[in-house]
């Protein structure tokens, strides 16, 4: 009947959701609304490559450009077994409310590639990233659409990327994609960027609140590269203490903390957290419903759902993961007092100091680390006021909050460029 919780959800149509739940805050017309709702183009290529074998084995892309109302489109390339359009478009369309909420001058992109580089040879990852850029090519550039790396993609895939398009373009283009490594245009501070800026969010929130992170309890879900670093940033920079962390095979917990670094080795040498000593064994649902102060969703989609929100203790959630609550938890966890900070605003240090690199590429001078991380929490603390002011404003949640100040400058962009 609509009211029961559901079990499968298609995060694209929760990102139109989310959107129309904008429209009707701002109170929009719908002729925007059928603009905002689909991306602008969206290109499939199917990509032949050949394997170590000798063999020609065919894969499937995309890339999905959104709105480049506020300037060219940007986001990330995956390369995952399981990607699907709707996917590469949610993201995108997450991607342009993102890079509009951080004042930067891009509209949102994604791309994607069904493919398991756990499975490929190196040469094979080569060759399937160079294909990529052939077929791609006359729709990206440092003007056009950006990408970068994502789930699965790498710096050294990057600099494959950006080469070849170099060779189309029979010149160095290194701003044509970022997340390069330090030696090809890539910029410091870009590796815990995304923890980083969330961390800074935190900050802001916990000052709002009252929560002196010095003593906070912290859990976060998912130990890669948002996961991690926000483990050992958030002791680093505050002194909380780590209490869980979990990965795909489960989580470990230990109420006196865990040490982000050994947490760390300890997956490097056994490809898992678990079986950390000192720890005890908890599944990774179990680390959702920790009684901790502040929860870091840091790896997958729809995780915090209807089932599971009811039972959610933290004080603060901190989205480092795009799309890791569905909408009707979000309402859960709202009328529980529970302060969420929204995907979009949460993990936009990545697109932020992707940005910086472009800069950096651009201007043939490359900035010092502090120089990275004072720009970047400069951004993020004034983000994160801008959505605080919005909620409060129009007495709505962070994450419809967000979705205001982002989805009204694109607006006001289309608007003054006249295309309605
Ligand atoms: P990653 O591949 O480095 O790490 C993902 C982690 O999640 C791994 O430790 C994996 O074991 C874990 N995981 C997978 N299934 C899990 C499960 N069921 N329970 C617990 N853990 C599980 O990816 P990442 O770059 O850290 O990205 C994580 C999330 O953050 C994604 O939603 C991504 O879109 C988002 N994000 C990342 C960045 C970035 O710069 N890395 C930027 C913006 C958003």
């Amino acid at each position: 009947m609509g009211t029961e919780p559901k079990d499968v959800y298609n995060t694209f149509q929760i990102v139109q959701e989310q959107l129309a739940d904008c429209v009707r805050i701002l109170n929009l017309s719908e002729d925007i609304y059928n603009i905002l709702r689909s991306p602008m183009r969206e290109i499939h290529v199917s990509l032949p490559v050949k394997m170590d074998d000798g063999r020609i084995k065919v894969f499937h892309g995309f890339r999905v450009q959104y709105n480049n109302a506020l300037g060219p489109t940007k986001g990330g390339i995956r390369f995952h077994p399981e990607e699907t359009v709707d996917t590469v478009r949610a993201l995108a369309a997450w991607m342009t409310w993102k890079c509009s909420l951080m004042g930067l001058p891009l509209g949102g992109g994604k791309g994607g590639v069904i493919c398991n580089p756990k499975e490929m040879s190196e040469g094979e990852i080569e060759r399937l990233s160079r294909m990529y850029i052939d077929r791609i090519y006359k729709y990206i550039g440092p003007e056009e659409d950006i990408p970068a790396p994502d789930v699965y993609t790498t710096p050294q895939i990057m600099a494959w990327m950006m080469d070849e398009y170099s060779k189309i373009a029979q010149k160095n283009q290194f701003g044509v994609i970022t997340g390069k490594p330090l030696l090809l245009g890539g910029s410091l501070g870009r590796n815990d960027a995304t923890a980083r800026g969330g961390l800074y969010a935190l900050r802001e929130a916990a000052t709002e609140l009252g929560i002196d992170l010095g003593y906070a309890t912290i859990a976060i879900q998912g130990y890669g590269n948002a996961g991690y670093y926000a483990a050992k940033l958030a002791k680093e920079l505050f002194g909380s203490k780590i209490v869980a962390v979990s990965d795909s095979k489960g989580g470990i917990y230990n109420k006196d903390g865990i040490d982000p670094e050994e947490a760390q080795e300890h997956k490097m040498k056994k490809s898992s957290v678990v079986g950390l000593p000192g720890t005890k064994k908890i599944t990774s649902e179990e680390l959702l419903e920790l009684d901790v102060d502040i929860l870091i969703p840091a790896a997958l989609e729809n995780v915090i759902t209807a089932k599971n929100a009811p039972d959610i203790k933290a004080k603060v959630v901190l989205e480092l993961a795009n799309g890791p609550t569905t909408p009707d938890a979000d309402d859960i966890l709202y009328k529980k007092g529970i302060h969420v900070i929204p995907d979009f605003l949460a993990n936009a240090g990545g697109v932020t100091v992707s940005y910086f690199e472009m800069v950096q590429n651009f201007m043939m001078y490359y900035w010092s680390e502090e120089d990275v991380h004072s720009r970047l929490s400069d951004k993020m603390s004034h983000a994160y006021h801008s959505v605080l002011s919005a909620a409060k404003q129009y007495k709505v949640n962070m994450r419809q909050a967000a979705y205001v100040v982002a989805v009204s400058r694109v607006v006001e962009a289309m608007k003054m460029r006249g295309w309605m």
